[in-house]
């Protein structure tokens, strides 16, 4: 018989919580929002710069003082939030249910990707300009790299992550990875998303290896 010291099995008890720990992703709900490039916030707020109101968890990223509404040929909503820094392509990120309301059909892509994407007229009190820039993001992970490692993942990997909450556990399928340098771990969902699984801010996630 193995005999071991309580010390020897403290230790061993602590590195696995640690593991299970690390494994657990924190999930942040991405309400709509948009991004601009310099030129279109010039065009929408003449003499004024982008503002940071509140920091976001992702470094470096934040939610700006100014906002605009956003016009689709079925309806429109006000008070829709722009995140800085300021971008090279300009983006408007909706949920399903905005799209419907607006009365467009944005296609589901990764940040950044704005295949097909659908015109919109987004208003500020100083002007207005129509572009091909809504999408509806398509869930992903940010993490560093050395969390790619951690959590054995590779670059470019689909996974499933499982989210428990009460009465609403849910799995989804078919998340992307996004690593980078300065990320923090984080997986981001939209505000669909999050009321389907009964996600709170407290919420985490665990992936489901494949
Ligand atoms: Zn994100």
């Amino acid at each position: 018989m193995l005999d071991y010291s309580v010390d020897e099995i403290k230790k061993v008890v602590r590195e696995v919580l640690t593991e299970l720990q690390e494994e657990t992703i924190p999930i942040g709900i991405s309400n709509r929002h948009i991004h601009l490039t310099e030129e279109h916030f010039q065009l929408l707020f003449p003499n004024e710069q982008i503002e940071p109101q509140k920091k976001l968890k992702q470094p470096g990223e934040y939610a700006a003082k100014q906002t605009l509404t956003i016009i689709g040929p079925k309806g429109s909503r006000e008070n829709v939030r722009i995140l800085g820094p300021l971008r090279k392509q300009s983006q408007v990120e909706i949920s399903k249910t905005d799209a419907r309301t607006l009365g467009i059909n944005a296609p589901i892509r990764l940040s950044g990707n704005l295949k097909d994407a659908v015109e919109i007229t987004l208003k500020s009190p100083a002007a207005e300009i129509t572009i091909p820039a809504v999408i509806i993001a398509k869930r992903h992970i940010h993490m560093s790299f050395a969390d790619l490692e951690k959590l054995h993942l590779t670059k470019g990997e689909i996974v499933s992550v499982k989210i428990e909450t009460p009465e609403r556990t849910t799995i989804f399928d078919d998340v992307e990875l996004r690593p980078g340098e300065k990320y923090v771990l984080e997986m981001h969902v939209d505000t669909d998303e999050a009321n389907a699984a009964n996600i709170g801010p407290k919420t985490v996630g665990k992936i489901i290896h494949h």
